[in-house]
């Protein structure tokens, strides 16, 4: 009993001294390493969306414009519906990054007033 009784308290010891332990620092990282990072997310965040049917580019790797500021991309729709798409969209199918084949670049639009539907 008495080993138990000192071997609770050599835990108990134990967790207290993690417990007032510092807390391990974040390290900092380089603006590049923050780059890579973000570069490592996106397209899981664009995946995510798109599971949810909030994401929907018009680009093979989907823009980064409307995820950025919507958290959400209605591009494709825009495209099939004969809409303006945003600027990144609009420059990434005049370099032939497009997804849909029954689209040119002289189909897509520019949103130049940068208004989107919700
Ligand atoms: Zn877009």
């Amino acid at each position: 009993m008495r080993y138990y009784t000192s071997l609770l308290s050599i835990v108990a010891i134990t967790f207290l001294l993690i417990g007032c332990a510092p807390p391990e620092e974040e390290p900092d990282l380089t603006a590049n390493q923050k780059i890579e990072q973000i570069n490592d997310w996106l397209p899981d965040i664009k995946m995510e969306l798109a599971m949810e049917g909030e994401y929907a580019c018009c680009l093979s790797e989907g823009c980064n414009e409307c995820l950025l500021a919507h958290g959400s991309c209605p591009c494709y729709n825009n495209l099939t519906e004969g809409k303006p798409v945003c600027g990144e969209c609009y420059a990434g199918w005049q370099l032939g990054r497009g997804i849909d084949n029954d689209f040119t670049k002289e189909d897509v639009k520019l949103d130049t007033d940068h208004h989107h539907e919700h």
